[in-house]
């Protein structure tokens, strides 16, 4: 398809960086250093400065990073943790592969966990909540850092969405046990195909985690227990040096796109993503989620005008059948499931392609109006 505004454009910020990119690439490539060289550890050392948090791990994926922190967190079989559905299913499938169980509770407005649901949601068998920051909103933490207190359970955070975006100050991924981020290219900072990292305060997980990634190899003489592969390429590692000098920059254009769509948008009969602000949230918006009444008109009618939007996610986790999660009552995740469209947001997107979006979701509803 040929889009007038393409949900991510990848291509065009790959044009903007193209000479800086392939510097790195003939540089990694004439060395031949591909695992766990200087790339990765200056990647970790930037990113933990960055979010100020101690450690950092390069991984393969976010994927992994939510599986090794759990397992690092010792959540095994006969463990539960509570998390949400509106998500993507990597949050679960994770859980599930440590042998523990997921306990899904309802998000609220913004699209994240309802705090007030998670108490209810506590047995004799919880040891951690897993809150997911979608969209580039943090979860209520100050609320779920007293009930995780409380309760004496343990926070590892989904971040996969969340690079960059803080609660009061503090970045996510700081606010518990272990922050788990997703480096694919369609988060807001991404590599050249798979990538991830755990991002932690505590010494002991972040050890444990590199010895997990590495086969559990302290030393080639010496194993600590049976591991995975899941290191971060030394590549990929090196490109994201490059784009991880932008990601500021992109944050903020991010956040003026958001700007402008919410001016845009607003006299119209949708739900929109509270606007950036500097008080206690500071979103950082990877993706912008608006709810319609007409999901399935204004979806279709994007689409033809060659807007690429998405719809995350149509069908939730828990009414997957083949997954077994179906015991869960979860009205809010099923309502905001027939009404999210994703509209395109990217560093790269111009003012026209901005209003040509604003433009032609208005016409969608004047029309809609006539034909009343
Ligand atoms: C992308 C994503 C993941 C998984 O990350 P990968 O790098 O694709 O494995 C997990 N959770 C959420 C919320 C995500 O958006």
């Amino acid at each position: 398809m040929n889009w007038k505004v393409a949900f991510i454009d990848l291509k065009a910020q790959f044009k903007n960086l193209r000479p800086e990119i392939l510097h790195q690439i003939k540089r990694v490539m004439k060395n031949a250093s591909f695992i766990l060289r200087n790339d990765v550890r200056k990647f970790e050392e930037n990113m933990a400065a960055f979010l100020d948090i101690k450690h950092v791990i390069g991984l393969n994926s976010g994927t992994d990073a939510l599986f090794l922190a759990l397992k690092a967190s010792g959540i095994g079989p006969g463990d539960e943790v509570i998390t949400v559905a509106h998500t993507f299913v990597a949050t679960l499938a994770t859980i599930i592969h440590t042998g523990a169980k997921p306990t899904l509770v309802d998000v609220d407005e913004n699209f994240n966990m309802d705090w007030r649901l998670v108490e209810k949601a506590i047995s004799h068998k919880t040891k951690a909540i897993l809150p997911v920051h979608l969209n580039g909103r943090l979860c209520q933490m100050d609320k779920l850092k007293s009930l995780a207190k409380k309760h004496k359970l343990l926070i590892i955070e989904d971040a996969a969405q969340a690079l960059g975006a803080a609660f009061k100050g503090k970045r996510a991924g700081a606010f518990g046990t272990a922050g788990c981020f997703s480096l694919h290219p369609m988060k807001n900072l991404g590599c050249a195909g798979d990538g991830g990292f755990v991002a932690t305060n505590d010494k002991k997980i972040a050890q444990s985690i590199r010895l997990l990634r590495n086969h559990g190899q302290r030393t080639k003489e010496d194993i600590a227990f049976f591991g995975y592969n899941s290191r971060l390429d030394n590549l990929q590692a090196a490109i994201i040096n490059v784009k991880f000098g932008y990601l500021k920059k992109w944050i903020d254009k991010r956040r003026k796109t958001a700007t402008l769509y919410n001016q845009g948008l607003k006299d119209l009969p949708l739900i929109l993503p509270r606007p950036p602000s500097n008080e206690d949230f500071f979103d950082v918006f990877s993706s912008y989620v608006i709810r319609s009444p007409d999901q399935a008109g204004l979806f279709s009618y994007l689409r033809k005008k060659r807007i690429e939007v998405f719809i995350h996610w149509p069908k939730p986790l828990h009414r997957q059948k083949n997954l077994g999660l179906k015991k869960f009552y979860l009205p809010k995740t099923e309502q905001f499931s027939k009404e999210v469209i994703s509209l395109p947001i990217y560093p790269e997107i111009t003012a026209g392609q901005i209003n040509f979006v604003i433009k032609t979701i208005t016409e969608f509803h004047r029309r809609k109006n006539k034909s009343k």
